[in-house]
């Protein structure tokens, strides 16, 4: 096991790492950029770095500099965290060129989820179902249009380089078609660089349903259950829970054996989330896969009672799965929901500025809060505005819901 690493992130996920490393009394270096000087990140750690000026380009996105940073304090290994550097192929690769080990995949398993057309193609050749529809490079309008008309409607367009819930178009009627296929492709040259798209039918009462996977150095590949986030607010998530209320067991073991081939197709190590879409009727299809811890862990370390970010480090340094599949077992019903500062009069704009008064539930067997400020803190108008993940947990879901409440 490390006996040192460095975090490359900040706020929650940052605070929820140290967490894990303190009880295995591993020290942790944090990073920090000119804003989060007085973090709480920054004072957990048992040593902090400057990276830079507050702007994500300036430091939690330089990965030179976080590399020095590791290189100078010793740390043997860099936890990502989400977001940030956490899915940069060329971060991963350059970690472990240094000398470091990089706590996720390998750098290739994470280029080839780089796309998500890539992504598609290569899991419907490994027998996982996807959605049907185009991925192919011909992008001529009419070209697409004659695809659409094959695929039949409705249908979605997405940005084959998209994340973040940009760049997605639902088009009900074929005379729909054309404007919707031309202000996606605007979208996504301005928010990916890239406006190439892909063409797929529209799952309708769609539920995301994604599986958590693992994988060690050993060959060893198993899921940990599904977590349902179809609570969602423009295509991004604001509750997700485990287990899915609409899975039967025959069910769930399915989608488990698709996400664990999933992960065996791109010779997947350490911790990682295959998402799946869901029909109404049960059917379900491959989406991506997503190459770090996601912020919704809690809920299955909750109703599994793992310690996820523990398993990452054990993984990361060569051990074995603690667990095989068959042992895995889970036990009640887990809801998280994210706590951001935004204004309800501005439409839910991304809110700033000092938290001057904060109370959050005191944590117990039934209620964890994740959190990376404390009352008096300064949320600023540089990153992501989620103040806490309030996550709780009980024997069966009306309990876990009035737990919530
Ligand atoms: P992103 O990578 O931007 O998060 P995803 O491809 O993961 O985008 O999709 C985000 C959400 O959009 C999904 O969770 C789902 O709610 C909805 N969605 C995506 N694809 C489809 C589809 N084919 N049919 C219906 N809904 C979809």
């Amino acid at each position: 096991m490390f006996t040192k690493i460095l975090i490359a992130n900040r706020g929650e996920i940052a605070c929820r790492i140290i967490r894990t490393c303190r009880q295995f009394g591993i020290r942790t270096v944090a990073v920090y950029s000119d804003a989060d000087a007085k973090a709480q990140h920054v004072k957990q750690a048992d040593e902090a770095i400057h990276v830079g000026g507050s702007i994500p380009s300036e430091s939690y996105l330089c990965g030179d500099k976080i590399i020095e940073a590791a290189k100078k304090t010793g740390a043997q290994a860099i936890h990502p965290g989400y977001g940030f550097l956490s899915e940069n192929a060329d971060f991963a690769e350059a970690v472990e060129a240094a000398g470091i080990r990089f706590i996720g995949p390998k750098a290739n398993s994470m280029r080839k989820m780089g796309s998500k057309a890539g992504a598609k193609d290569l899991m419907s050749t490994h027998g996982v179902p996807v959605v049907p529809g185009y991925t192919g490079e011909n992008q001529e309008p009419a070209y697409l249009f004659q695809e659409a008309d094959r695929i039949q409607y409705p249908l979605m367009i997405k940005a084959a380089h998209g994340g973040g819930g940009k760049g997605m178009r639902i088009v009900r009627s074929s005379g729909e078609f054309l404007a919707n296929l031309e202000s996606c492709q605007r979208e996504a040259k301005n928010a990916f660089g890239r406006d190439r798209v892909l063409l797929e039918k529209y799952i309708e009462q769609p539920r995301h349903i994604e599986i958590q996977v693992f994988a060690d150095s050993h060959g060893n590949t198993i899921h940990l259950n599904e977590r349902e986030c179809s609570a969602q607010r423009r295509y991004q998530k604001v509750i997700e829970e485990s287990p899915s209320p609409f899975l039967t067991g025959e069910r769930r073991k399915q989608m488990g054996d698709a996400a664990v081939q999933a992960a065996k197709a791109i010779d997947y190590v350490n911790a990682g989330t295959v998402e799946f879409i869901v029909g109404a009727d049960g059917d379900f299809y491959f989406m991506e896969i997503n190459t770090r811890l996601q912020v919704e862990h809690p809920v299955t370390e909750m109703v599994t009672g793992l310690d996820l970010v523990e398993w990452q480090l054990r993984v990361a340094s060569g051990e074995k799965l603690p667990l095989v599949q068959s042992e895995i077992q889970t036990k009640g019903h887990a809801i998280e929901v994210r706590l951001y500062a935004e204004d309800p009069e501005k439409n839910f704009l991304p809110g700033s500025g000092r938290l001057e008064k904060l109370h959050l539930p005191a944590p117990s067997k039934n209620v964890r809060i994740d959190a990376g400020v404390v009352e008096g803190d300064t949320v600023s108008i540089f990153y992501d505005p989620m103040i806490a993940k309030l996550i709780v947990w009980d024997e069966d879901r009306p309990r876990a819901l009035a737990q919530l409440q």
